[in-house]
């Protein structure tokens, strides 16, 4: 398993080298437990309770509201084969660790079907996942993302968290822009972009601390992001009423996202700043990216093209989103 990277750019490619094991039954179910092995961390939730547990030696906890475990088919690994190379041939070990974090016991229920609950749990669960990998060896990057929907082959809602020992070329750039813009004007670049889209044309929807918007360039149709109103560096330092309000955000805007256009395949990827290194000056927010829309052009030039402009966009989602968040908050 080896981290390459391109001839001119810093941007980089994990090579597997093996194909992924196929399961006959889902490991994410419960009463499956033993097809994904122990979990490090178990949310158990009864009668509005939560506990924390962890399986231990071959005695699984049952009736679970998330779960946390090492994932079978990994991205980076603690023990890698000591593969380096030079340039042009750079290459290093892809030495981490990937985690599953299931995000619902119910197999086919989407992120943007979820029950708020749950969204909280499963925030929770990532966020306490995300703290105690920084405290592994050898991480100086952990990443958060979700590929969801049948586009992606995924029938069964989860997170993955990867550790990297290098910060991602995506998350070190933007790194850099709100550093530089810090230096030249004193303000978080963030904090400047939220105080235009937050409240224009390209604003979907504002909870008590989040703000979610379509991006003046998207990549991709119907992207969105969301981001803490106020200034926020670190994603693993919000209270749990902040980790429910970012749970109600995004269930309100996946859900108004599929009811407005009939897709249900999406990724989310947290743009969180490295707990290790001095990235302190980030701002940071999740990216949604809808499946269904990717278009080759822009991964092959930088360049990339959108039949409908930004803020056609948002006022449909909005639409939506707010429906979902009024329905939402009258059943609980
Ligand atoms: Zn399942
Ligand atoms: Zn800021």
């Amino acid at each position: 398993m080896e981290l390459r990277m391109d001839y001119f750019m810093n941007r980089f490619s994990v090579i597997l080298g093996r194909k992924a094991e196929k399961y006959e039954k889902c490991p994410y179910c419960p009463g499956n437990e033993e097809i994904s092995g122990p979990a490090d961390l178990v949310l158990v939730s009864k009668k509005g309770a939560l506990t924390k547990k962890s399986d231990e030696d071959g005695e699984y906890v049952r009736d679970w509201s998330t779960r946390a475990f090492r994932r079978r088919n990994p991205i980076s690994d603690p023990n890698p084969p000591q593969t380096y190379s030079d340039y042009p041939h750079y290459m290093e070990p892809s030495y981490g660790y990937h985690y599953v974090v299931v995000a619902t016991p119910k197999h086919a229920v989407g992120f943007h079907e979820m029950e708020l609950e749950q969204w909280e749990n499963a925030l929770m669960a990532v966020q306490s996942m995300v703290k105690w990998l920084y405290g592994k060896k050898g991480v100086s990057y952990v990443s958060v993302f979700a590929n969801y929907g049948r586009k992606l082959g995924v029938e069964h809602a989860h997170f993955d968290l990867v550790t990297f020992p290098r910060i991602p070329p995506r998350i070190e750039e933007e790194v850099k822009a709100i550093q530089r813009y810090r230096k030249e004007s004193g303000r978080c670049l963030m904090c400047k972009v939220l105080s235009i889209e937050g409240d224009g044309p390209r604003q979907v929807l504002t909870t008590g601390y989040f703000v979610a918007f379509c991006p003046w360039a998207p990549m991709f149709g119907w992207e969105f992001w969301i981001a803490p109103k106020r200034h926020e560096v670190s994603f693993v330092k919000i209270s749990q009423k902040e980790l429910r309000d970012l749970g109600l955000i995004l269930r309100s805007t996946l859900g108004g996202f599929v009811k407005a256009s009939g897709f249900d395949s999406y990724t989310m990827v947290f743009h969180i700043p490295s707990e290790k290194k001095s990235t302190a000056q980030f701002h940071w927010h999740i990216e949604v990216y809808p499946a269904e829309m990717e278009p080759p052009t822009g991964k092959g030039l930088g360049i990339f093209v959108s039949q409908t402009p930004p803020e056609r966009v948002a006022r449909v989602l909005s639409k939506h989103s707010r429906k979902e968040l009024s329905r939402l908050l009258k059943v609980d």
